[in-house]
Parts: structure tokens; sequence; C-alpha cells
């Protein structure tokens, strides 16, 4: 039984990572096939449950990225993107995964204008393609895509009729962001007590909205969170590894067990691979998250860490820093110049705090440790001169 399924069996909330799909969907970002093995790896190893991992119809490359990940032979199940058509579908089938997304649109706007078909084309075309995929006993999860702009009514045929086909689960795409947490709970509160099936969020990030939207689900009864690394995907990108797992944990007390410690090597590896740099402020594994300037933070961080920390920064392969600046306060120096062996006295800190700033101001940024030992040792030279006139 792979982890996916004892999750199932263990009623657990889960990640459905889909950094390979919807995030290789940015615009601009390929990765290379050694690329997506090497993600698909380090996923499964940080404990994400499903990884969605490419479009199989591509044919081609993408088949056999796919396929070279299905023979990893993971712990975390791996799902393949199919539109609701049986050809897209078998050419899923050829690739081995376990299981298999099928997508198609349920908002009028999107049936009307991009399909040019009508609901009961959907709603057939959908039931079509999971039957055939369960005669070959795959788990199966119906992407209502543009579901956050359909009408209920129809959303809850769709689910009901996606049931009766077999279908285990309903992804539901917020595929334009439109959504804000309260909404959110309201529609998933109701699609979930109106059909009875397993919800996924799909959230995408045009409003800074992903996380949020997603933990909304939760809180209304979705049991899979769609995610992507660094918050990869079409436009804004989609809800964030790291940032819906810790929040799970620290804001709703809900343990996916996924292991985070490798979640900001994770971060800067998929930064490199699709060459979109990590900003310092991203949250969870952003460098700054655990680096301390202004007087009184540092203060207190050098004192107890929790009273400026949430967690512990070793949880996400961080390091706590107290960074020297124009902010800084006699204490960070005091502790700084401690790490460095040198004992300040209150008073030469307090010498020090002015000349540091002026420094920092200077070069309009934090100083690093030499450019601070420099500061010092021109302070001990004027003051030894000053003693010798
Ligand atoms: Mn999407």
């Amino acid at each position: 039984m792979n982890r996916f399924l004892q999750g199932l069996a263990d009623k657990q909330v889960m990640l459905v990572d889909t950094t390979l799909r919807d995030g290789e969907q940015t615009a601009g970002v390929v990765f290379s096939n050694k690329e997506k093995v090497r993600i698909a790896r380090m996923l499964d190893a940080i404990g994400v449950h499903q990884l969605e991992v490419g479009i199989p119809a591509m044919g081609g490359e993408e088949k056999e990225a796919i396929k070279a990940i299905v023979d990893l032979g993971l712990d975390a199940s791996i799902m393949a993107w199919n539109r609701a058509d049986i050809n897209d579908v078998k050419q899923s089938l050829d690739c081995g995964t376990d299981a298999l997304a099928i997508s198609i649109s349920t908002s009028d706007i999107h049936i009307k204008y991009k399909l040019q078909k009508t609901r009961d084309w959907v709603l057939d075309s959908m039931a079509k393609a999971v039957e055939f995929a369960k005669k070959h006993d795959k788990y199966v999860s119906v992407n209502a895509e543009d579901a956050s702009r359909s009408d209920m009514d129809f959303l809850v045929q769709f689910a009901n009729r996606a049931k009766e086909a077999g279908a285990d689960r309903l992804r539901f795409c917020d595929t334009v962001g439109i959504l804000e947490p309260f909404k959110t709970f309201e529609l998933i509160k109701e699609l979930h007590e109106s059909t009875g099936m397993a919800i996924e969020m799909h959230t995408h990030n045009d409003f800074g909205m992903a996380t949020a939207n997603s933990l909304a689900g939760v809180k209304a009864g979705a049991t899979l969170v769609g995610v992507t690394v660094n918050g990869l995907g079409e436009r804004a990108g989609n809800a964030v590894l790291a940032e819906v797992a810790m929040a799970l944990k620290y804001l709703f007390g809900i343990d996916v067990k996924v292991n985070p410690r490798d979640l900001r090597e994770l971060s800067e590896y998929v930064a490199l691979a699709s060459g979109r740099e990590l900003p310092v402020n991203i949250p969870i594994v952003g460098t700054n998250m655990f680096a301390h300037e202004s007087g009184i933070h540092a203060d207190g961080v050098i004192k107890n860490p929790a009273t400026y920390e949430v967690f512990q920064p070793e949880e996400v392969g961080l390091q706590r820093q107290i960074v020297i600046g124009k902010h800084s306060g006699s204490a960070a120096i005091l502790a700084k110049f401690k790490e460095y062996g040198i004992n300040l006295t209150q008073q030469e800190a307090a010498e020090l705090l002015p000349l540091v700033r002026s420094a920092a101001i200077d070069l309009k940024r934090t100083l690093f440790d030499k450019e601070l030992i420099y500061v010092y040792e021109d302070y001990k030279n004027k003051k030894n001169k000053s003693k010798g006139a």
C-alpha cells in the first residue's frame, strides 16, 4: 500500500503536489526530464502523498518523463493529467501511473466560449472518460475546471454523476483565482454536504489568496490540497507546498505528516530548475524568516526565540541569524561580537552602535561579519590614539 492509499485509509488530510504539471505550465518555465525526476524524488522524500507529474497526451518527452518517474517506484501515488477524453486516458494508461486526473470545465462561460458545447455534453464526456479509466483500476480524480465560477446546482449534478461513474474524488478548481476564504468555505461546505464526495482544493493566487483559500476548503471538509513548490503555476501560481503544510500544522493543528526539514533545499532546487529566484521574504522558507535586525526584536530573540518566532528554523532547514544593520540595538551588537570571541563592555557596545549604523546607512544594507570587524578595529584604533595623545 503506497503512502497515498494509507492516508486515505487513515482519513488523513493529504497534499497533492502539481509542480510538475501546473507548476510547469507557468509561462516561461520548462523542466528537463532529469529535473522532473529529481524533483519527484525530493517531493517523495519529504512525504508528499500524491504527485501530479504531467500530461501524457502531450506525447514524446513528456511521456518519457512520466514513465521515468513511475519507474522510480516511489512511495507517493503518481498521477497523470487528462482531458475528459478516452484518447487522453489511453495515453495515461501507457505510462502506468496509478492515478489519473480527468479534467473538464463546469462553468457556463467555459462551456459556451471555450468548449462551445452544452452542460449535457460535459457530463457525458466526463462520465465516459471516468468509466474507461475505472475499468483499468485507476484511482480517479475528476477535475471541475473553473468550479469557482460554476453554477452550484450544476456542480452538484456533475459531482454526483462523477461518483456514479466511479470517480474517487472531485478536484475543486479555482481556476482563475477569484475566491476568498469566506466564500470558499461556504462553497466547499455546500458541495461536500450535498455530494459526500472527497474534495481536493486546487487554488490559484491571482489575489494572493491561494493558500488561505485551500485552508478554508479544508475547514469546510476538503481532505486533499493541491500545491506546488514555490507556488509555481499558471499566472500568479498555486497554493504553496511549504505554506500549506506548515499552516495546516501550526494554524489548524492538522499534521499532514510531511518532513519539512528539506523544504528549503527543495525550494532552492526548484527555483534553480525553474529559473525563478527565491525572494528573501517568502513565507516559511525565505532567508529572512529567521533573520532579526531591529533592536527590539533581536533583543527579544536573544533572550528567547519564541518572542518573535513561531517555530524553530531547523524545522525547515534554516538557521536563525541576528543581522547587524541600521536598526540594530546594543544587545545584538554584544551578542554578535560574542560570536566572534570578543566580549564588549556595555559602554563599548553603546559607542559602536552609531558607527555601525552610519556604516549601514552608507552601504544601504546590513553589514557582513568582516565589515563589522573593520568598524570595530577603526573604533579601537581611534580610542588607543586618543589615549596616547
Ligand atoms: Mn490550475
